[in-house]
């Protein structure tokens, strides 16, 4: 069952509404953050928050309520809907997604805001519904796509627009792809639609470094401390679409996939398959303890 608070009221999905006027509506005028649960609990809050408080900062959203709070409140709802699952909080697949959005709020058509407008906050409550088996056990397959995408409008933020993201991913999937890698206007490959990309090279960990316009995922983070506890070298370089085909391994992050490995790459310079790679596995296989004993 889903739920959905609107601005801190928790209601059964088909009763959640916002106006037409909404500048999320309007102008896809949002932030937002994805968190997921282990164990019950919201994995890395505090990381997703200080994301959003930087979203905030970058797109001049002021966020509704103080940063700590909606972290108190994210929990709540967690637990609200935790017990009113089937079988209540100790049942078993009850992991939740949660997708809280702050919109700049509405009130007129017009690009610039009104004075006083005050954010509107909105959080999907979701049971978490893994990725196919198939894409861990045999890996995704990546398309490179060349976009238009400067090396950036609002660097770092999580912002709601994600209209050239969604052209890469039907290209993607058109030619039946799972997930694409955005290449952006000077030719680099920056992260997939919505995952951060990792490959190994002669033993090393590389990934487009956040100056290039990735979005720093949480997950890009865990990864890169668990290969430094693994003692994995890493280092964060531009990577072109050539490098990634001449790689050893590749990988994709993100909160819904963890660490999911890239079983095959299209790109204009050529194709690439990848066997199952020792490092992957083992980034994912350290991925898990920290989830298990975050
Ligand atoms: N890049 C983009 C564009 C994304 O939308 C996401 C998903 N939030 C990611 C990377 C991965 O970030 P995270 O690990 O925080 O989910």
């Amino acid at each position: 069952m889903s739920w959905v608070a609107v601005d801190g009221v928790l209601v059964p999905r088909e009763r959640a509404t916002v106006s037409v006027y909404d500048r999320g509506f309007l102008y896809g005028d949002s932030i937002f953050e994805t968190l997921r649960t282990y164990d019950g609990k919201l994995f890395r809050l505090e990381a997703h928050l200080s994301r959003l408080a930087r979203s905030s900062e970058v797109t001049r959203i002021a966020l509704p309520l103080s940063v700590e709070a909606l972290g108190r409140e994210l929990v709540a709802l967690t637990s609200s809907v935790r017990e009113m699952a089937p079988g209540g909080v100790d049942a078993p697949a009850s992991e939740l997604v949660l997708r809280v959005l702050v919109t700049r709020g509405g009130g007129r058509l017009g690009l610039l805001p009104e004075e006083g407008m005050s954010a509107r906050r909105v959080t999907f409550v979701e049971p978490f519904v893994p990725p196919a088996a198939r894409l861990y056990d045999e890996g995704a397959k990546v398309l490179c796509v060349p976009t238009h995408r400067p090396s950036d409008a609002a660097r770092g933020a999580k912002v709601g627009n994600y209209l050239e993201s969604l052209l890469c991913l039907f290209r993607a999937r058109e030619v039946g792809c799972d997930e694409a890698l955005v290449c952006d206007a000077s030719g680099h490959v920056v992260e997939g639609t919505t995952t951060n990309v990792f490959v190994v090279r002669g033993g090393r960990l590389v990934t487009p470094p956040l100056g290039a316009g990735a979005l720093p995922g949480i997950t890009r983070a865990v990864t890169l401390e668990v290969a430094a506890h693994l003692g994995v070298a890493v280092e964060e370089a531009p990577l072109t679409p050539a490098d990634v085909l001449s790689s050893d391994e590749a990988f994709l992050t993100s909160t819904l996939r963890e660490i999911m490995p890239i079983a095959s790459i299209d790109a204009a310079e050529g194709r690439r398959a990848f066997a199952k790679g020792p490092v992957t596995a083992a980034l994912a296989r350290g991925f898990r303890r920290v989830v298990a004993a975050p």
